[in-house]
């Protein structure tokens, strides 16, 4: 018999040693957050809806599913949601400014399980009303859940707004190198798997958005955090060649999750933040690539104390970032 989700959440939470608990009191007709940031395409807003949470719920540094519902939510609450952030959480003007969404369940959209797929499209549906300006819409998924069904739905959908809207797919690697990823890190996922998505998504004429992190896993040196990115670097920019596909690796230095093995391993003083020099040469490594890099510099309140990479005395640094992001102008970071 196959575990409900539910079960899986439960379970995988406890196998990877997680000893958070899930927000199950939140308001189900409300969103858990929201925030916006400057993008390379503009005015971006950040949504995060408030979903069952992630199935697989293992990564190791990761506390996200604990914002959100151990329990289903309905497609209707859902949707409530939706039309409070449309009708009441943005006024008119600032729909209108928006030039590219990034929708999250702190999950995986894609996941019919734990995000209904009438909740998926009414989203769009009233983004497409409401956003006129929307260029780029980014779905954040775990590439399992991603299937050309519903890749094809979605792109007749998003042809029909005011402007013609890209899909971008935002999936998780995290680390580039294998036994940190799948062994350490336990992200579940096998690089031809990632290929399979990049060539559907190019074949669409969609985009990817590839997260890692910046030294995910305690006992990695700067230097070796650092190298991991450029393997991931110099592996994306192969599968943006081979597929003529448009990449973006959305780097985030790794924070310490409260409720996490990460967060053990910090108190045991196994496990310090990357530095944001660090960050920095990472970014830099994407020179003559033919991949992007946005740097997630926002650790959403979710660090325990002393646990997030920005430390006093970063600011200069930090703005610095915030330009490259905005420019993708690699001279920001010299
Ligand atoms: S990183 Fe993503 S896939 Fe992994 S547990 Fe967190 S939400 Fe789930």
């Amino acid at each position: 018999m196959s575990r409900t989700a539910t079960e899986q959440i439960v379970e995988n939470s406890q196998l990877a040693g997680k000893t958070y608990g899930f927000d199950d009191g939140h308001n189900a007709s409300r969103p858990v957050d929201h925030w916006f940031q400057d993008a390379r395409e503009g005015r971006t807003l950040f949504l995060i809806l408030y979903t069952q949470a992630c199935r697989w719920s293992r990564c190791v540094g990761c506390n996200l599913p604990s914002q959100v519902s151990r329990a289903h939510v309905p497609y209707d609450r859902i949707m409530d949601q939706v039309d409070y952030v449309f009708d009441e959480l943005l006024p008119g003007d600032e729909c209108r400014k928006l030039r590219k969404i990034i929708l999250s369940n702190n999950g995986s959209v894609l996941d019919e399980d734990t995000f209904s797929t009438t909740a998926l499209l009414y989203f769009v549906a009233k983004m497409n009303r409401r956003c006129p300006s929307v260029a780029v819409l980014t779905l954040e998924s775990r590439p399992e859940y991603i299937d050309e069904a519903e890749l094809e739905v979605l792109a007749r959908a998003l042809r029909e707004g005011a402007t013609t809207t890209r899909l971008e797919l935002a999936v998780g690697l995290e680390a580039f190198d294998e036994r940190v990823r799948n062994d350490v890190f336990l992200k579940g996922l096998a690089l031809p798997v990632l290929a399979r998505t990049v060539a559907m998504a190019a074949r669409h004429g969609f985009r990817i958005k590839a997260y890692f992190m910046l030294k995910p896993v305690p006992e990695m040196s700067e230097e070796e955090a650092l190298r991991d990115v450029e393997q991931g670097l110099a592996y994306l920019d192969e599968l943006a060649r081979t597929h003529d596909a448009e990449i973006n690796m959305h780097l985030n230095p790794t924070y310490v999750a409260s409720g996490t093995p990460l967060a053990a391993a910090f108190a045991a003083g196994r496990f310090s933040p990357p530095l944001l020099e660090t960050v920095r040469r990472a970014a830099l490594a994407s020179e003559g690539k033919r991949v992007s890099v946005f740097v997630g510099l926002n650790d959403e309140g979710l660090a325990v104390p002393g646990g997030s990479f920005l430390r006093p005395g970063d600011e200069a640094l930090a703005a610095q970032l915030e330009q490259f992001n905005r420019t993708q102008d690699h001279a920001c970071l010299r």
